[in-house]
């Protein structure tokens, strides 16, 4: 067993995936928390892990970021930042009842999704949602909807057992986090069952998503291991690590270097690394490190599509980190 591992890091390589990691709605929605522990100080309550990555909540929890899971457990006069899955419009109207002050780090992509669900109930139409059960951005979607009725479907068989009250006036959104290919399967189910249902020209998913399936799919093709960088209830991030297994590689997903096994690499020449949408590129670095004590000496970076997005900051805490700058120029001024 040595003399095998010896004889494979010598010539195991690294594949990159491009792209992998952060995507523009997990920059905003860390940043609207560091933002805001930067302008009001600690505590900062944040309604459920602001993005699902151990590491991120970790950071942000040792700067004062209280993570809670309702509001009940947020004081009057606390600040709370809604995560970016989004939340349903109860907890808006609890947060409002309250008194409570907000900055909604939701995903703007997620509130696309969140809009066309509120036209399709004010449009009398019922919504088939296609996500995972129990995922706060579920969660979230469903309680946007108010209408005569919103059914959450998983898989194929869910469609084919699905009870409408009007087939005919029906819609479907997805998750933003699916699987491409799975996804495309239930839709073309729901298709065949409900031939007038409305929806989006193709589905919900976001582009950090796309890509980063389409990158791992890459990888796989080339790789014998797959590394998966994030956490275990990131559905992004167990999204690609069941991706690369489909496409032929064995595939692990790792919170950061600790989680390793040396026996993984004993028979694999190239090892693939990607992160999900929440794992940050320190974890990446990590876990290169690591593997390069165990002798890997080649590090080669996949081509992918360039990412352009940038989601800026929501107006209310935009415009108090404005203030609380010119206070600071006027305050020199007066020095
Ligand atoms: Fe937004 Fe997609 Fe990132 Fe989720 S994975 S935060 S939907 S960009």
């Amino acid at each position: 067993l040595f003399v095998s591992f010896v004889v494979n890091k010598q010539t195991m390589k690294i594949q990159l995936a491009n792209p992998r990691g952060f995507c523009a709605g997990v920059d905003r929605a860390i940043e609207i928390v560091d933002r805001a522990l930067d302008a009001f100080g600690a505590p900062i309550y944040v309604r459920h892990e602001v993005v699902h990555n151990r590491f991120v909540v970790d950071t942000l929890r040792q700067r004062g970021a209280i993570f809670v899971d309702e509001l009940h457990e947020v004081p009057d006069d606390g600040i709370v930042i809604f995560s970016a899955h989004g939340v349903s419009k109860q907890v808006q109207q609890n947060a409002k009842d309250r008194g409570l002050r907000v900055f909604d780090a939701t995903c703007p992509l997620v509130t696309k999704v969140h809009l066309q669900v509120a036209r399709h109930g004010k449009n009398d139409r019922e919504v088939i949602l296609i996500g995972h059960k129990g995922h706060p951005e579920v969660e979230g979607t469903m309680g946007q909807y108010q209408g005569s009725g919103i059914y959450l479907v998983e898989t194929i068989q869910d469609v084919e057992q699905l009870q409408v009250q009007n087939p005919d006036a029906l819609a479907f959104v997805t998750q933003t986090t699916l699987s491409m290919d799975d996804t495309a399967r239930i839709i073309d189910a729901l298709k065949q069952r409900f031939p007038t249902i409305e929806g989006p020209k193709k589905n919900d998913i976001c582009y950090a998503t796309q890509n980063r399936q389409d990158a791992v799919k890459d990888l796989a093709d080339h790789c014998q291991v797959v590394l998966v960088v994030g956490s275990p209830n990131s559905s992004n991030s167990n999204r690609l690590r069941e991706i690369a297994e489909h496409n032929g590689a064995t595939a692990y997903l790792v919170d950061g270097p600790e989680d390793l096994e040396k026996a993984w690499f004993e028979n694999g020449e190239a090892v693939g690394i990607t992160a999900g949408a929440s794992a940050p590129e320190v974890l990446v670095k990590r876990i290169i490190e690591k593997l390069q004590e165990w002798g890997v000496k080649q590090v080669d970076e996949n081509k992918g599509v360039e990412e352009n997005v940038r989601f800026v900051l929501p107006k209310e805490l935009q415009q108090e980190l404005d203030k609380s700058d010119s206070d600071l120029a006027s305050s020199s001024q007066q020095m």
